[in-house]
This record gives structure tokens, C-alpha cells and sequence, in this order.
């Protein structure tokens, strides 16, 4: 399997080599190169390369690009510690890293290098790429945001640390079986190991339950927390390469560990059992990240890994702060922390226990400064998103961090209730504990100075309903910061062609400066130029068809448009919708078969939360279909549905180039951002999407003619639910959807859907159609009749194309991270 003499897959592409210091790459270099991967196959594997499996040139390569990743970060942060200057450290729960070897050779200009020496040695670099595992360490949008924004930090000089766990296992891998998603344990460490470096210099220890012992000393009071379980978190880090800079971002990921639990004295007795007890418990702490998406658990586990990080994250904080200052009173001018959505909100109370337990700050000193420091990230406006902590596992869990909350919180309710003049209604809303639940985005708001959302419409939303009262308390926290991409990744790394193209029209600036890609509009007439568009994507096309092929034995035909909705399974994002479409589409194909239309091919792939039975079933609903229309020799010549099973960053990197329809269809008002969106718009794709997160700056980016807008505005659905809602008027006003939805209870592939069908009409569980797919039915079907249609004259289609292509600068994860160093960080990049 890890044998050289492999099959090559056709698929190879041709990296196009970054920016334009790549040529720094001089022979010596690349001598000094082959002699370390030669070194490090003989030192780690005992083998040269002639004997070496490929995984093992793979790790060896591996090696040698964190060695120089190493140099360099050292190089980067002696600059940083001489200018003095502020760093950013960015605390998430989530990273979806992807695939390191690639992008790192990519950002450090040394992709050619590596290509040519492994060549001379008969691997070829690409195959190598394939042999690491993506690291998973997160759900999907939030998590690859996280990873998109250590990308861009480095390469704009930015000093950044992101935090964030080490799970022994990251997001499942998702099997289909029969139509169902099965979750497997993602086993990512062997491979992913290696870009790792273990800190075991600089271990924290995290303690939890207990009792808090407070005693009056000659230093003052004394709060100590006792007979409480203590667990290690050791430190490893992730070097991300910045592009053509001198940047290196840190991501520093958490792994639990007991400390040294071994009880000598039941060892003596003979008891091995009980001497080895302890062991493994803390460990649980780091063993897998919890797959829920939009949604939290409210699980004891989950609320320890989030002070886990928390807590380990603030000690290295602030223990790094004293080693150059002897003072605490300048850590808001040194340091700027984020909160990238709820989960670390704990950060606030820790920092507050270690200013007032540790440093002996007076309460008001220290939340003046801890706030300063802070800034928070909302992402959703989910109401089963926002996270809540029953009162009492805190109390229990976390007993001084729940003490310093309730402070918190007296001291936030008197302030509210004497400035609104008794309005208790506001203080209710406003609170960090009611109802015996602990508000997260509440202490999170008032624990930072600035309060952001991820597109303008979410963050208006966030102002004018779902944190109104705070708005009206501190309107000069709140403010927006659209999401970016990091567009080197997601266009010249894995669109090696257009890059090349892009290279040769606009010239290579768009690498450092995204909203260059502008220069692009200048060709919007030319026809060379935009044939040239319809090439690449037809060849892109071909490539991801041969490698589904490859991969499982599935065939495509690149003839017909791709029409492409990928992303984390959720009734909000609507994958029903597109499903009842299609379903609509087939039986008028069953009635006409000679039916005049554009052969269509839609890929699917997301995967469910493994308790979400709604989004199984829709998986379900998906797979079948696709296996009925499989069926028909006639129709599946015009229509194919595929469920792509497993996606992942990876994934997502070889569909985004071959894609032509790029479905965004949320219900208005749910969907904070997305970012697959930009992805997807970056590659030529054509918007087919709601007025929803950052779609309607997609929107306005490109103007009305090149993306294709429907259904209800977020404003519309409020209304709609104001004067009731009722699913079944659109059902009998409209002939094509009813017979879509009473298909269901038909039998698809021999398979019930009545479930779904009592989901949209009369409400399983709950109201009927709660995320309105039979009322924006009708006019997605009309705007994709007419996208379909635009699709036949392809040099306006490709013209669209080169649009979305050029106004996708503005995405860029640099121009976000530029926003947040300026006007929420107040972080400068270093010379
Ligand atoms: C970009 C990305 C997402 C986010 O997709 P949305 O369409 O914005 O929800 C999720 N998963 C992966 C693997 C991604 O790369």
C-alpha cells in the first residue's frame, strides 16, 4: 500500500509556485534539503530511500519542513520580544486544520524544491500529500475560520498563538451504510503526529471539584482550592507558515494528562488495581472532540475541556507575560485575548482568579484590565447554540470560577437595574445566571470590550434582537467582521489552473492582496480569456470525476453542471429543500423523459450529528433518491444525485474547483456567514442562494446579474411567523411541490419517508415546516429555472463566472484579520 511503485493517479496537478520570492530556493538550499530528508529516513526509520515505505518518506518530509518551520518561528518570535510589541492569542475549542505538508511547502516557497528532489528519488510529491490525514480538529465553519485566520496572521507578520485541544480523536469519519451515516473513530495522530512538537517545559496543571478554602493571612485574604482532582495539561505545538513573510503562527493545542496518580501505598499491598486508578480519568479530558455542530452538550466531560483549555490557556498567558514584565498593570497593553464563540468564555472568571488569587489585584483593578484584553466572537443565533450551564455543575465542577460568576453577576444586575431604573426585564435578559443556568454569551459580552458577528446582516441581528438590551447598554462594544478564507489555500493551492491563469492576466499580487483579484473584471469581455475559464473548470471538472472514480467507484459525467451543496448536515441550511427539488424535477422527468433540460448533477456531502436523527434521516432521504433515479436507464442520463460520503477539508478542496452551482439556501437569518460560500464564489462558482449571512454581501460584491437571489429576506420571515405560518397553503397553491412532499410517503428506493412528510405538513414534534422550506419552494425552483437556463450560453455563463472570481477578494481571511488587528486588537505586524 505505502509502496513507491503505486498506481499514480491522473490527477496530478501542478502546484503553481506561490509568490515571488520562491526563487530564494537556490541549489544550496536544495542540497541542504535531500540531506535532511536522507538524515531524517535513516534516523527515524532506519531506512534510506530506496528502502523506505512512501508513508515513511512522507513522515521523513514531514520532519524536515517543522525543522524549518522551527527556525523560522524562533527567528520570528526574537523579533517579536524586541519590538516589545502585542501578541494576539486565540482561544477556540475548534481548529479544522486540514492537510499541513502542502500548504506549509507552499507558504515557505519550497514546493518546487521538494518536487524535484523527492522526483529524483522516484516519489512524486503529490502522492505524499495523500498519505497525510487531515486533522479534524473541529465541526466545520468555525473551526476552519479558526485555521483560515492562523494562515493569515502569519503571512501578514501578525504574532499569534490559537489554543485549542489536543483530541486524541477529531470529527468522526462517516461511512454510509445503506443510507445510513455510521460514525467511525477518526484516527489522525499516527500520521498527523508529526507536525507536532511536544512543550513538556511548559505543563500547567487545571484542577476541578473540590471545596475553596479562604483564610486570612498577613498577605490578606488567601482563597485556596482544596481536596480537588488535579489534572496536567502539556502543551504541543502546530507551526502554520505565513505566505512569503516572515510569520509563523503558533497553534498551541492542549493534551490531559495525570499527574503522577500512581498510589504507592495499594502498590505495597498488592492492590494493582486500585494503584493504577486514577490513571486514565484526566486523560478522557483530550480524548475526542464533541460532534455537535451549532448545538451544545450540555455534558459535564464538555464543560471540562472548556476550562481545561481555558484555565491552561491563561496560566501560559500570563506566566509568558511575566517573564518579560514584573507586572500585571501592563498586560492589556501586551496582550489581546479572543473568544472565538462561547465556549472559552471561562476565560473571563480565570483570568479574574488569577489577578485577584495569584496576583492579589483588587476586583475592580482586575476586571478593569481582563476586560481590556478581551474580545468576543458571536457565531450563531441558533437558540440551541447558545450555551447554558446548569448553575449546579458549575458549582460542583468548577467551584471558584462559579464564585467569581456569581460576583460577576450581582455586581452586573445592580449596575443594570440602577441605570434602567428597575426595568427587570432587563435584567433578567441580561443576566449571567437565571433560572439556575449559567448564560455564556452573557459573561462573554460583559466580560469583553468588543462584541463582533461574522457578516453585517448577523451582526445587525445580533443589535437588533438577540443582544438588543446589551446594545442599548454599550452600543460602542458591537460591531462586524465579515469571515474571510485563506484565499491561497482555497484558490491557488487547490485550483492550481486558474492560479496559473490568474498569474498570466492579472500578475501574481492577488497572493498578498486578495482584493486585487478586481484586476480580473478587466477580461470580463475578453472571449479568449473566458473560454479559457470554461476550460479550467471543464478540466477541473474531469479531474474530480476520475478521482470519485478512483476513490469509490462512482462515475459522473462532467458533461452536466455540478451542482454542489456541502456543508454540515442542519435543518437550518436546508439540504431538504435542494432534496424536494430534485425529487420535483425527477417526477416531471418520469412524465416526460424527453423533457428539454440541462443534464444535472448534484453532489451532496455533510455529515450529521450522530443524535440528530432529523439530519440522518435527510442523509437517508438523499442516498435513496439518488439510488432511485440511478435506477431509470433514461432519466439518469439527464439527472444524478450523489452523496459524497466523509466530507472533510480535504474533500472540500478538491470539490470547490469543480463546481458550478454553489447552493447557500438557508432559512434568511440563521446562517451567521458561512464561508463555503466564499469558497465556493472564489472558484467560479455561481451563487444560488438566500438573502442570508454573507450571501448578501456576496451580493452586492458581484451585483444582481451574476448571482442568482430567492426567497424570503430575514425581515419576511419574521413577519411569516408573526401572522402564523402554514406550511400547507404552499402545498395545495403549488401542483410540484405537493406531489415532491406526498412523494415521500410514496417509498423511495423501497424506503418510508413519511416522517419528513409529517415534518413538513402537520410538525413531528413540534411546528410544522419549522425552517420553511415549502415557503421559499417556489421561488428557488424559478431561480434556478433561469439559472439553468443562463447556463447554456456558456461565454455569458463563464462571464459570471470571471465576476464572482474577480469580487472575491474582499473574502480574503487577510482582509478580516487586518480588521480585527486594527480596530479589536490594536496589534501591529512586525518589520
Ligand atoms: C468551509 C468548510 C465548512 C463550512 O461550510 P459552510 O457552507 O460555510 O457551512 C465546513 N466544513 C468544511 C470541511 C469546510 O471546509
Amino acid at each position: 500500500m505505502s509502496n513507491k511503485t503505486n498506481k499514480k493517479r491522473t490527477t496530478k496537478k501542478e502546484v503553481a509556485t506561490p509568490v515571488t520570492k520562491a526563487k530564494a530556493a537556490s541549489s544550496a538550499n536544495a542540497i541542504k534539503v535531500e540531506e535532511a530528508i536522507v538524515d531524517k529516513l535513516s534516523r527515524h526509520f532506519g531506512a534510506s530511500f530506496d528502502e523506505a515505505t512512501k508513508d515513511q518518506v512522507y513522515k521523513a518530509t514531514a520532519i524536515t519542513v517543522k525543522d524549518i518551520l522551527l527556525a523560522k518561528k524562533r527567528e520570528f518570535k526574537q523579533a517579536n520580544n524586541k519590538s516589545g510589541g502585542k501578541r494576539v492569542y486565540y482561544l477556540c475549542m475548534e481548529f479544522l486544520v486540514g492537510r499541513s505538508l502542502k500548504n506549509n511547502l507552499y507558504n515557505l516557497g519550497l514546493t518546487d524544491v521538494y518536487k524535484k528532489i523527492l522526483a529524483k528519488h522516484g516519489y512524486d510529491l503529490e502522492e505524499l500529500y495523500e498519505m497525510e490525514p487531515d486533522a479534524g480538529l473541529g465541526n466545520g465553519g468555525l473551526g476552519r475560520l479558526a485555521a483560515c485566520f492562523m494562515d493569515s496572521l502569519a503571512s501578514l507578520n501578525y504574532p499569534a498563538t490559537g489554543f485549542s485541544i489536543l483530541y486524541e480523536y477529531g470529527l468522526f469519519r462517516q461511512k454510509i451504510v445503506e443510507g445510513w451515516q455510521i460514525e467511525l473513530p477518526d484516527v489522525w495522530l499516527p500520521g498527523g503526529e508529526v507536525w507536532l512538537s511536544p512543550r513538556t517545559d511548559k505543563t500547567f496543571v487545571v484542577k476541578f471539584g473540590g471545596r475553596i478554602n479562604e483564610t486570612w493571612t498577613d498577605e490578606g485574604l488567601v482563597t485556596e482550592q482544596v481536596d480537588c482532582e488535579e489534572v496536567e495539561a502539556v502543551p504541543y505545538d502546530m507551526m502554520i507558515s505565513g505566505a512569503d513573510s516572515k510569520g509563523v503562527s503558533v497553534l498551541r493545542v492542549w493534551r490531559s494528562r495525570d499527574i503522577d496518580t500512581f498510589d504507592m501505598n495499594s502498590f505495597s499491598r498488592g492492590d494493582y488495581a486500585r494503584a493504577t486508578l486514577g490513571n486514565n480519568k484526566a486523560e478522557l479530558i483530550s480524548k475526542v472532540l464533541y460532534p455537535r455542530d451549532s448545538h451544545y452538550e450540555g455534558k459535564e466531560l464538555r464543560l471540562k475541556q472548556q476550562y481545561f483549555l481555558v484555565s491552561a490557556s491563561a496560566q501560559n498567558i500570563i506566566a509568558d507575560h511575566m517573564k518579560y514584565y514584573p507586572t500585571l498593570d501592563n498586560f492589556a497593553d501586551k496582550v489581546a485575548i479572543h473568544i472565538n464563540d462561547t465556549h472559552p468564555a471561562m476565560i473571563v472568571p480565570e483570568l479574574m482568579r488569577i489577578f485577584m488569587d495569584e496576583h492579589h489585584y483588587s476586583w475592580d483593578d482586575a476586571f478593569a484590565i481582563i476586560t481590556k484584553t478581551l474580545a468576543y466572537t458571536n457565531h450563531t443565533v441558533l437558540a440551541e447554540a447558545l450555551e447554558k450551564w446548569p448553575e449546579d455543575m458549575m458549582m460542583r465542577l468548577l467551584p471558584r470560577i462559579y464564585q467569581i460568576i456569581h460576583e460577576l453577576n450581582e455586581r452586573h444586575c445592580k449596575r443594570i437595574f440602577d441605570k434602567f431604573s428597575g426595568d427587570w426585564n432587563k435584567c433578567a435578559h441580561m443576566a449571567l445566571i437565571s433560572g439556575g443556568l449559567v448564560h455564556m454569551a452573557n459573561l462573554s459580552i460583559i466580560g469583553s470590550h468588543s462584541v463582533n458577528g461574522v457578516s453585517e446582516l448577523h451582526s445587525e441581528i445580533l443589535k437588533k434582537s438577540v443582544f438588543k438590551d446589551f446594545y442599548d447598554d454599550t452600543p460602542e462594544k458591537f460591531t462586524n467582521v465579515t469571515n474571510g478564507i485563506a484565499h491561497r489555500r482555497w484558490l491557488c493551492q487547490s485550483n492550481p489552473r486558474l492560479a496559473a491563469l490568474l498569474d498570466k492576466t492579472i500578475g501574481g499580487s492577488y497572493k498578498k492582496n486578495g482584493p486585487e483579484l478586481i484586476k480580473l473584471l478587466a477580461f470580463s469581455n475578453d472571449n479568449a480569456i473566458l473560454d479559457k475559464l470554461t476550460e479550467i473548470k471543464a478540466a477541473n471538472k474531469k479531474d474530480f470525476a476520475e478521482l470519485l472514480y478512483h476513490d469509490s467507484g462512482i462515475k459522473l459525467n462532467p458533461d452536466s453542471v455540478f451542482d454542489v451543496q456541502v456543508k454540515r448536515l442542519h435543518e437550518y441550511k436546508r439540504q431538504l429543500l435542494n432534496a424536494l427539488q430534485i425529487i420535483a424535477l425527477y417526477l416531471d422527468l418520469k412524465d416526460n423523459p424527453n423533457l428539454d433540460i440541462v443534464p444535472q448533477t448534484y453532489l451532496f456531502a455533510a455529515k450529521a450529528a450522530p443524535g440528530y436523527d432529523r439530519a440522518k434521516s435527510i442523509i437517508r432521504l438523499i442516498v435513496d433518491l439518488g439510488e432511485e433515479i440511478a435506477k431509470d436507464p433514461v432519466i439518469s442520463k439527464k439527472l444524478q444525485v450523489v452523496f459524497l460520503e466523509n466530507y472533510r477539508v480535504t474533500m472540500a478542496e478538491q470539490i470547490m474547483p469543480a463546481s458550478d452551482i454553489s447552493e447557500q439556501i438557508s432559512l434568511a437569518g440563521k446562517e451567521a456567514s458561512g464561508t463555503g460560500n466564499m469558497k465556493l464564489m472564489i472558484n467560479g462558482a455561481i451563487t444560488l442562494g438566500t438573502l442570508d449571512g454573507a450571501n448578501v454581501e456576496i451580493s452586492e460584491a458581484v451585483g444582481k446579474d451574476n448571482i442568482y437571489i430567492f426567497g424570503m429576506t430575514d425581515k419576511e420571515v419574521e413577519d411569516r411567523w408573526r401572522d402564523g405560518y402554514n406550511p400547507y397553503k404552499y402545498y395545495e397553491e403549488n401542483h410540484r411541490l405537493k406531489r415532491a412532499v406526498d412523494y415521500l410517503k410514496q417509498g423511495i428506493n423501497g424506503n418510508d419517508f413519511s416522517d419528513i412528510h409529517r415534518y413538513l405538513l402537520v410538525g413531528d414534534h413540534g411546528i410544522a415546516d419549522p425552517y420553511m422550506c415549502l415557503a421559499d419552494f417556489g421561488d428557488y425552483c424559478r431561480a434556478r429555472y433561469e439559472m439553468l437556463n443562463d447556463y447554456k450560453n456558456q461565454r455569458e455563463w463563464a462571464k459570471k463566472s470571471l465576476v464572482n472570481i474577480a469580487s472575491a477578494g474582499r473574502f480574503a481571511a487577510d482582509t478580516a484579520i487586518k480588521k480585527y488587528a486594527d480596530e479589536i486588537w490594536g496589534i501591529k505586524p512586525i518589520k
